[in-house]
């Protein structure tokens, strides 16, 4: 798991973000990167029930809807009234 895929990431342009808990700035991607013992996921699709499928980019299916379509791992989910989490 990756901070940028945490409730408690606050994304601050396409490279970096901060921890709402530590006060860090965290890494999108690359060195550093990867999530501490305080992870919890965020709701983006990839962490949600009804996602399926993904491949290697992170490109899966969303199930939750009438019609099922494509969507992406870090898709922010906030708003979707679909979203299930999961895990966690
Ligand atoms: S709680 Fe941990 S995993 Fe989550 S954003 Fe902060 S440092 Fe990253
Ligand atoms: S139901 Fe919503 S949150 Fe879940 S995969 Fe579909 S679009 Fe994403």
């Amino acid at each position: 798991m990756k901070h940028v895929e945490c409730i408690n990431y606050i994304n601050l342009d396409c490279e970096k973000g901060m921890c709402a808990l530590s006060k860090q700035i965290v890494p999108i991607d690359g060195n550093g990167s990867d999530a501490c013992g305080h992870f919890q996921p965020a709701p983006v699709c990839g962490n949600c029930a009804c996602f399926a499928d993904a491949d290697k980019h992170g490109i899966g299916t969303c199930k939750g809807f009438e019609k099922e379509n494509w969507t992406y791992a870090k898709c922010g989910a906030f708003c979707c009234e679909h979203y299930k989490a999961a895990r966690g």
